[in-house]
Order: structure tokens, then C-alpha cells, then sequence
């Protein structure tokens, strides 16, 4: 049996002393969920801070990139070692804003996710089509070549967790419906299925982003196949992430 994850992506948000707030609001208010897991990806400077505040708790610490190589000359990267040095266990890779903005191609990916495995990290794959993709129908294309590209040639792929997160969706407050979302997450689990077998995809856990909110939440994780969310926005504010474990946690 799976479990659920509910992974709060805070982008380009919070100072050191705002992110330690609001981890430790969040770890107070979800002490008794033990079931699933629940993600906290800081900016990059407030990792270590968070990790120390979350320390011993139900929470598990994220960042929301890295380079795939050990050490080197790579001015303002990051490196899986130094991730895993501040209590890294998850890493979000390929967000849709690193491929807009930074240029990240699926192959940029692919070789983040295999060091995120052999480092010993839990990589958290975003794949996600465009309003323009969608409206021609190439959604599937698109979803199905990031998920394969993506994840050329990985052994461990039980270690792999994949974040569907349409681009539309994405901080728009336009979420999916659970309909749309779950025939995209049930297309993957498909592609995963063909690609690494039946049990082995059965195992893997696919989340939900895109405009997720407390509100919204209960009827994506009543599908089969939508097992958690990534948050972007509502993770930000305790109250908000908070109901959203608790949606989910009660649900799954
Ligand atoms: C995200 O950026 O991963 C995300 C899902 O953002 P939001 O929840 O704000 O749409």
C-alpha cells in the first residue's frame, strides 16, 4: 500500500525566522498524524533551521532543487551531499518554474533525479502540461514524454515520487477537477506500469499541485490514483497547510 504525502513548496518565500515560525506552527499542529508523510521544502537558507525545528517530529525536510554533480565550479548551485548535510530527505525536481525560468530540459532532470537516488534522497518529479498543450490536446504527449525522459534508465524507481502539476493550474486558483486530474495520474501510473511492472508502479506515489486549498482537496484525494498533494500558495499560512493534512490524512 502506498502512502499519502503532503508536501508544502515554499518557493521564494520566507526569511530564516519567518520559515522557523511557520515550521513549528505546523509541526505543533499535526503531532498525532503518523500515517503519511509531511514535506516542508524552505528556500535554500533556511533549510538547516527548519531541519533543526522539525527535528524528531512527523516532518520531513525538502529543498526545491539541486545540481546532479557532487562538487565543483558551479557558481549559486547546490549539491545532494549539501543537502542531505542541512536533514534533506526529499527534493523537489523539475517544478515547472525551473523549466520556464531556468531553462530545465528533461534530460536536466533525468540526470537530478538519478543523483537525488544515488544520494540517497527522495526525488519528487513535477511534470505538468500547458492551458496552450491541454487546449490542443497534446497533454498526454507531453506528460508521458516528461514522466519517460524523466526517468531514463532509474533502477529504484519505488524510491520516486511524481508531483502532476498542470502549468494552468499552478498558482492561478484554476485547480484541475478531480475528473481531469485523476485521468492524467491513472494515464502515469499506465506509463509506469509498462515501463516497471505492475507492482512496482502500484507502489509509487503520484501527488496532486496546482491552486490546491483545504476546500479543494477532498474531492482530488478521493481518486484511486491521486495519492497526496503539492502545495505551492496555501502551504504558507499553518491554518491552510493544516487542513490540508488533515483532509488528507483522514481520507487516505
Ligand atoms: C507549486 O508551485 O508546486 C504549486 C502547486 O503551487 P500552488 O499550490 O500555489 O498552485
Amino acid at each position: 500500500m502506498r502512502k499519502w504525502i503532503v508536501a508544502g513548496n515554499w518557493k521564494m518565500h520566507n526569511t530564516i525566522a519567518e520559515s522557523i515560525a511557520l515550521a513549528k506552527a505546523i509541526k505543533e499542529g499535526s503531532a498525532g498524524i503518523q500515517s503519511g508523510a509531511i514535506v516542508l521544502a524552505p528556500p535554500f537558507t533556511a533549510l538547516f533551521s527548519v531541519g533543526e525545528t522539525i527535528k524528531g517530529s512527523n516532518l520531513s525536510l525538502a529543498a526545491q532543487n539541486m545540481h546532479y554533480e557532487d562538487k565543483g565550479a558551479f557558481t549559486g548551485e547546490i549539491a545532494p551531499s549539501m543537502l542531505k548535510d542541512t536533514g534533506c530527505a526529499y527534493v523537489i525536481l523539475g517544478h515547472s518554474e525551473r523549466r520556464k525560468y531556468f531553462h530545465e530540459r528533461d534530460n536536466d532532470v533525468n540526470l537530478k533525479v538519478k543523483k537525488a537516488l544515488t544520494s540517497g534522497l527522495i526525488p519528487i518529479m513535477c511534470v505538468g502540461e500547458t492551458d496552450e498543450e491541454r487546449e490542443k490536446g497534446v497533454t498526454q504527449d507531453v506528460v508521458g514524454r516528461q514522466v519517460q525522459q524523466g526517468l531514463n534508465g532509474v533502477e529504484k524507481i519505488e524510491n520516486v515520487v511524481i508531483a502532476y502539476e498542470p502549468v494552468w493550474a499552478i498558482g492561478t486558483g484554476k485547480v484541475a477537477t478531480s475528473a481531469q486530474a485523476q485521468e492524467v495520474h491513472a494515464f502515469i501510473r499506465g506509463l509506469l506500469k509498462n515501463t516497471f511492472g505492475g507492482k512496482k508502479a502500484d507502489d509509487i506515489c503520484i501527488l496532486y499541485g496546482g491552486s490546491v486549498t483545504k476546500d479543494n482537496v477532498g474531492d482530488l484525494i478521493a481518486m484511486n490514483d491521486i495519492d497526496g498533494a503539492l502545495v505551492g500558495g496555501a502551504s504558507l499560512k499553518a491554518d491552510g497547510f493544516l487542513g490540508i493534512i488533515k483532509e488528507i490524512s483522514g481520507r487516505k
